[in-house]
C-alpha cells in the first residue's frame, strides 16, 4: 500500500504557465518516490483580485451565489493547465473541481466551511495511478451550489483532502521558505521557525499570520497530519508544523502578527446593551464572521472590530435588526490596525502587556485600544503606523534575527 502526500501550490508558484511548468516537476519528484499524489491548487497569481475587480464595473451587490461562480473559476483554470503539463511529461493525471472531489460545504457562500468529503472518486484515480490535480477553495453546498471558502481558502482545501485520505503529510508550496517571527516581508528581521505545535500555529494564524489559513490548521490538528511549510521555489528546510505544545513550559513570545485592513464599528446607545453583544456574536459567528466586542461603559456604546472586507455584511446585519436591538446610531472608523504578540502560556502575564505598552509609547505608536485573550496582547493602532508597530515590538521582544542566532549557538 503505498503513502498518500498532498502538495499545495499557491498563487505565486503558479503565477505563470513556466511556473505551473516548475511546479509540475515537483509532482513529478514526489510520484517518483512512490507515494500517490493528490495536488491542491490556487487560482494564478492575482486572478482572484482581477476577478472581485470585474464585479466592481457591474454592480456593488453582487448576489453570492454568483460571487462564488465567478471566484471559483481562477482555481479551474489552474488545475486544467496543471494536468495538461503533467501529461506533457507523460505522467498520467486528471482534474477536478471541489464538487468532483466530493467536497461538501455548508451553505454560508463566500465562506464556507468543509462538512465532508466523499473521497471515492479521487481514491478510485489514484487506485489507477494517476496524480489527482484538485481545485483549492471550493465545494459544492446541499443544494448544489458552488461555493468558496473564504479568501486564502487553498489551504483549507489542502489539509482538509490530507485528513480525510489519512495522507502521510501535506506540503505547502508558498513564496516564502517557511513560518517567520512575523511577516518578513514587512519586518526584516523575522527569523524563521524550524518546527511549531499545531495550537502554535493556530494562534499565529488565527490573529493575522497570513502564511497558512487557520482553519487549516485546524483540519491537519483533528487527524494529526503533519504539515510543511517551504518555498516553491529554492530547495532547503521549510518549516514542520505537528504534535503539541509544551503544557507546562515558561511563559514565551512566538512571534509578531498584525492584520492591516481593520474597521471599527461604534453602536450607541442600545437598550439592553449584554443581551445585544451575546446576540450579535451569535449572529455573526452564524456567517462565520469573526468579530472582536468591547464595552465602552463611558460612552455607552460597543464596538466592534471587523476586517474592511467584512464591514459592509457586518453593517447590513446591523441594519436589519435594528428594530429588535433599538441602538441609535453607528459610527465607522475606518484605517485602523491590530498588531499582537502571539505566546504560550501567556494568560495573565501582566508583564507582556506592559513591555507591550512601554515599546508602543517610547516609539510614538498611537494606541487606540488594548485587549488581551489566552494567547495574544493586541493593540489596534492606525494603518499607517502598524509597520513600525510591528518591527519595534519584534526587537523589543527579542525575536530578530541576529539576537536569536546568537542564542542558538
Ligand atoms: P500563497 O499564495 O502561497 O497561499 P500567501 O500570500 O497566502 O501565499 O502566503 C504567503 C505570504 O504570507 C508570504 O509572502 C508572507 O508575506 C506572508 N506572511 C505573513 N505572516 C507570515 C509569517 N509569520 N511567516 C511567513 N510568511 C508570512
Ligand atoms: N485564490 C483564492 C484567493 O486568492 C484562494 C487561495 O489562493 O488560497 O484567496
Ligand atoms: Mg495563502
Amino acid at each position: 500500500l503505498s503513502t498518500v502526500v498532498v502538495q499545495k501550490f499557491g498563487g505565486t508558484s503558479v503565477g505563470s504557465t513556466e511556473r505551473i511548468k516548475r511546479m509540475a516537476d515537483r509532482v513529478i519528484q514526489e510520484k517518483e518516490k512512490g507515494h500517490d499524489v493528490v495536488v491542491v491548487v490556487s487560482a494564478m497569481g492575482k486572478t482572484t483580485d482581477a476577478l472581485v475587480k470585474l464585479v466592481s464595473d457591474i454592480t456593488s451587490e453582487p448576489s453570492k451565489r454568483e460571487m462564488d461562480m465567478l471566484l471559483s473559476t481562477g482555481e479551474q483554470v489552474t488545475i486544467s493547465l496543471l494536468t495538461m503539463a503533467l501529461q506533457q511529461q507523460g505522467v498520467e493525471a486528471i482534474s477536478f473541481t471541489g464538487w468532483q472531489a466530493g467536497i461538501r460545504t455548508d451553505s454560508i457562500l463566500g465562506n464556507a466551511h468543509i462538512q465532508s468529503i466523499d473521497t471515492g472518486r479521487i481514491l478510485n484515480e489514484l487506485e489507477n495511478g494517476q496524480v489527482v490535480v484538485v481545485a483549492g477553495f471550493q465545494g459544492v453546498t446541499e443544494g448544489g451550489d458552488i461555493s468558496t471558502l473564504g479568501r486564502g481558502g487553498s489551504d483549507i482545501t489542502a489539509a482538509a483532502l490530507a485528513a480525510a485520505l489519512k495522507a502521510d503529510r501535506c506540503d505547502i508550496y508558498t513564496d516564502v521558505d517557511g513560518v517567520y517571527t512575523s511577516d518578513p516581508r514587512f519586518v526584516h528581521r523575522a527569523s524563521k521557525i524550524t518546527a511549531l505545535s499545531y495550537e502554535e500555529m493556530q494562534n499565529l494564524a488565527s490573529m493575522g499570520a497570513g502564511v497558512l489559513h487557520p482553519r487549516a490548521v485546524k483540519h491537519a490538528k483533528k487527524y494529526g497530519i503533519p504539515l510543511y511549510i517551504k518555498s516553491s521555489f529554492e530547495k532547503g528546510k521549510g518549516t514542520m508544523i505537528h504534535g503539541k505544545a509544551k503544557q507546562n513550559g515558561s511563559p514565551h513570545v512566538i512571534g509578531i502578527t498584525f492584520e492591516a485592513d481593520i474597521n471599527r464599528l461604534e453602536i450607541f446607545n442600545c437598550s439592553d446593551i449584554e443581551g445585544f453583544q451575546e446576540a450579535l456574536m451569535c449572529e455573526l459567528a452564524s456567517h462565520h464572521i469573526q468579530a472582536d466586542v468591547y464595552k465602552q461603559s463611558c460612552r455607552d456604546s460597543i464596538s466592534l472590530l471587523v476586517k474592511e472586507q467584512d464591514h459592509q455584511e457586518v453593517l447590513s446585519i446591523l441594519e436589519k435588526e435594528k428594530e429588535k436591538w433599538k441602538y441609535s446610531r453607528i459610527e465607522r472608523k475606518g484605517g485602523l490596525s491590530k498588531v499582537s504578540v502571539i505566546g504560550q502560556n501567556i494568560k495573565s502575564q501582566p508583564a507582556i502587556k506592559m513591555e507591550m505598552c512601554k515599546v508602543l509609547l517610547e516609539n510614538s505608536v498611537r494606541v487606540k485600544l488594548v485587549g488581551e485573550s489566552a494567547i495574544s496582547v493586541t493593540a489596534v493602532v492606525e494603518r499607517s503606523q502598524v509597520q513600525l508597530a510591528a518591527e519595534r515590538l519584534h526587537t523589543g521582544f527579542g525575536l530578530d534575527y541576529e539576537v536569536v542566532m546568537k542564542a542558538s549557538v
